[in-house]
């Protein structure tokens, strides 16, 4: 059995099995503990014991803190010259605990990770708007709001998108995603909304606002993704988009919300595209 005398940090994390590796530098004293030596054919050879266990404690007197744990391997580490000891499964504590201190940053390490975690599985990564999942999610929460009586829900669909792809490329489709997710997040925050792409290039605006100062809100944003020219090495892209809207207090469950703004979006290609239908 090997002993180790770590600091308490160190200790905390080997407690918790946050770490693994216990790193010792090339000092004659854990030479002496580590390396065997033997005289092969007039050449000395060192090899690395073998050791099946580990003693591994904190501070001093018998009372100390002290872990048990299997050796899984020593490896020795010739670009940062040390030996590196892999602690294996803990077998025995004893006067181990942990303190507030260290359970408190453990929380607050998780509960960040798990944000990061929720933000990658809400976002979609081509366009950094939300995803459908999120916007799922948000729709129940909304529907269940007070202010749902002024909630709408608006698809808005890339106009003649194929032919973007078809003449420019897939690259240049993707730059035009982006360009639009750009000009919704803008009017979004005007409209009191939220922007979720619904897969390919279609979108879904959930916003809460009046319906004239929406529709009065939505043809700015119609305007704004017409005038301005996306960048082509080519020539630049014009694009246009076809918006349905929904009103919540006219539908009674979420399919039929969403599936009265895709019917908007349906006539307002049957008149023409570049325009906004009511479901
Ligand atoms: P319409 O005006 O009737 O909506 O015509 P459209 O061409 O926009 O509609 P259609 O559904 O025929 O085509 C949608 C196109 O969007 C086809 C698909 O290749 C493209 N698309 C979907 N997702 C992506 C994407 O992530 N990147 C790129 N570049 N293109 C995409
Ligand atoms: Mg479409
Ligand atoms: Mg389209």
């Amino acid at each position: 059995m090997l002993h180790i005398s770590v600091s308490k940090e160190l200790f905390d994390d080997i407690l918790t099995t946050q770490l693994k590796v216990i790193e010792k530098e090339m000092t004659p004293y854990w030479k002496k503990e580590l390396l065997e030596i033997s005289i092969v054919n007039d050449t000395i050879k060192y090899d690395i014991k073998n050791v099946d266990r580990l003693k591994i404690s904190n501070g001093l007197g018998s009372e100390k803190p002290t872990v048990v744990a299997q050796c899984e391997k020593i490896n020795y580490n010739a670009k940062k010259n040390l030996f590196e000891i892999i602690i294996g499964d803990i077998e025995e504590r004893k006067n181990t605990f942990i303190s507030e201190d260290y359970k408190d940053n453990l929380i607050k390490q998780l509960l960040k990770e798990k944000e990061a975690l929720q933000d990658t599985m809400h976002k979609d990564h081509l366009t950094d708007v939300y995803n459908r999942r999120k916007m799922e999610e948000d729709l129940e929460m909304f529907i269940g709001q007070r202010n749902a009586n002024v909630l709408s829900a608006t698809f808005v669909d890339a106009d003649r998108f194929k032919g973007i792809n078809d003449y420019f490329g897939h690259d240049a489709g993707d730059h035009a995603l982006r360009y639009i997710a750009r000009k919704l997040k803008k009017h979004a925050k005007l409209l009191n909304g939220e922007v979720y792409r619904y897969g390919g290039e279609e979108f879904i605006l959930l916003c809460f606002m009046p319906k004239s100062l929406l529709l009065n809100g939505l043809e700015r944003l119609r305007e704004d993704i017409k005038k301005e020219m996306i960048p082509n090495p080519n020539r630049p892209i014009s694009l246009t988009v076809s918006m349905g809207v929904a009103f919540w207090d006219e539908c009674k469950t979420k399919e039929n919300f969403i599936k009265t703004a895709d019917e908007g979006v349906y006539k307002a290609k049957e008149n023409g595209r570049d325009r906004i239908e009511i479901g």
